[in-house]
């Protein structure tokens, strides 16, 4: 069974990179029915941030990330949170010092200064026990650090391929702090193990650190678990991603105007490719799918055109009461001058829905609902449409009267267009010739969304038909 775990330190937002982590363990874990784990990473009390264990949960409900297991809390599963899991690494530290595989240091910070070392110097690491005992005894502040022994380390990551690392690289790393708490680097891998985690996944910047992890694993006899090193994300000038240059949280994507589904779709691409090219997925269509195998490991860059149309892509296939319910505040904000009659906002929505990649598009592309704007008739002529203003009097005057007997029940776009094409014909016009002309008169814009039947089904009959008399006005006939 595959035991994948998400393990956030809890220091302020949600970095892209970490919720893409966060999206590989999930689906690592969900495409073969494993297990996902969530596990704070707090041992290092100095840098916790308030909120940001909120941020964390926050993220990975609206992204559908749930985690499967955790200690009961009230009836619920709650994350694993290492701060409360304190009293368990120490007994694992001691075993590595009676095993020679740790041992205690009582240098104080001062004195490390002041040795101004680039590498501990192991001052402490032949202690004679009776002072250890002593020290130990009287209450001294101590560390415990891990022996390296002398050579070297080779290991398997599934993206990086074998790696070799000196162990003169490495240093007597701290495992246990002054405080009773663990380092992130002990652990992690105590809370791997004990947790079966079979698939570690984290960013790149972690590989010079697993051999003293394989070490530690080695003393106490454990399996290593494989390794799943993810590239480095870039931003589009090749920088890291930062909130100076674009964004770096999820929060600021979805500050931005971001779905959490888009985001999703995206972020999954920075780093692997579908199988057949594919790019529109959900949360589960990618549990289906994805595949180690297909992971990168050259950096990726963050493109927010390729992520804007994305938004786009997720917009148009929202159900279409979700999308109504989501634009409304934009509709209502836009469209918020006069109380008309024809404004049904469900209709206007469902006009727009196709049309933007990010619902604070909204209002610019309603600026003609409201109010008929102020346009010149030359908007009426359009070589391609094959229309000059002329025709387009002649198509106006001709519908006119033709819609003024639709009933209001019968007012709906396809009865609207098929009139205007039968009308069209009548005249000897190409169906453009008749509905670039109604399209411009409702909208008074050289672009809208929706086209002439369209337009017209959404202003209703009343307001409709002024548009088109007010158009016939400009063109000047009566
Ligand atoms: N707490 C570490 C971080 O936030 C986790 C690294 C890991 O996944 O082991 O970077």
């Amino acid at each position: 069974m595959i035991r994948t775990r998400f393990a956030p330190s809890p220091t302020g937002s949600m970095h892209i990179g970490n919720l893409r982590t966060a999206l590989y363990e999930y689906l690592i874990a969900k495409r073969h029915g494993g297990v996902f784990v969530l596990r704070i990473e707090d041992t290092d009390q100095s840098r916790l941030v308030d909120g940001a264990m909120g941020i964390i949960f926050d993220t990975l409900k609206l992204t559908g990330l749930n985690y499967d297991e955790g200690p009961l809390v009230g009836g619920d599963y709650g994350p694993y949170i290492q701060s409360e899991r304190k009293s368990l690494y120490m007994p694992y530290a001691k075993e590595l010092v009676e095993k020679q595989h740790a041992y205690y240091c009582f240098c104080t910070k001062e004195q490390l200064e002041s040795r101004n070392l680039q590498k501990y110097d192991r001052h402490c690491l032949n202690l004679p026990q009776n002072q250890i005992a002593e020290k130990l005894a009287s209450g001294t502040p101590f560390v415990i650090r891990q022996f390296i022994p002398a050579g070297k380390t080779t290991f398997k990551d599934e993206i990086f391929g074998k790696i070799t690392i000196e162990h003169e690289e490495i240093e007597d790393q701290v495992l246990i702090k002054s405080d009773g708490m663990p380092t992130y680097n002990f652990a992690n891998v105590i809370d791997d193990h004990t947790m079966a985690i079979t698939h570690v996944v984290r960013g790149s910047e972690y590989l010079t650190s697993t051999p003293k992890y394989n070490l530690l694993y080695k003393a106490f006899g454990w399996d290593i678990p494989t390794y799943v090193h993810l590239p480095l994300m870039l931003n589009e000038q090749g920088e890291k991603l930062s909130k100076r240059h674009g964004a770096a949280s999820f929060q600021d994507l979805l500050d931005m105007g971001y779905l959490p589904a888009a985001i999703i779709n995206y972020i999954a691409f920075l780093g692997w490719s579908s199988p057949d090219n594919r790019e529109y997925f959900t949360l589960a269509e990618l549990a289906e799918v994805f595949d180690i195998k297909n992971i990168s490991k050259s950096s990726s860059l963050f493109d927010h055109k390729k992520l804007a149309w994305m938004n786009g892509e997720h917009i148009k296939r929202l159900d279409s009461e979700v999308f109504y319910k989501m634009a409304l505040p934009f509709l209502e904000s836009s469209l918020k001058g006069k109380t008309a009659d024809f404004r049904d906002f469900r209709k206007i929505a469902s006009t727009v829905q196709s049309r933007i990649a990010f619902l604070k598009e909204i209002p610019e592309l309603l600026d003609f609902v409201d109010k008929l704007p102020e346009y010149d008739i030359a908007l009426f002529v359009h070589k391609k449409m094959k229309s000059s203003t002329e025709t387009a009097l002649a198509a106006l005057t001709a519908i006119l009267p033709l819609y003024e007997k639709v009933s209001t029940e019968d007012w709906h776009n396809d009865n609207l267009y098929n009139i205007a094409v039968e009308c069209g014909k009548t005249l000897e016009y190409k169906n453009s010739q008749i509905l670039w002309p109604i399209r411009t008169a409702l909208s008074g814009k050289e672009s809208s969304p929706g086209g002439a039947s369209e337009l017209c089904e959404m202003f209703g009959k009343e307001e409709s038909l002024r548009r088109i008399g007010v158009a016939i006005g400009k063109l000047g006939g009566t």
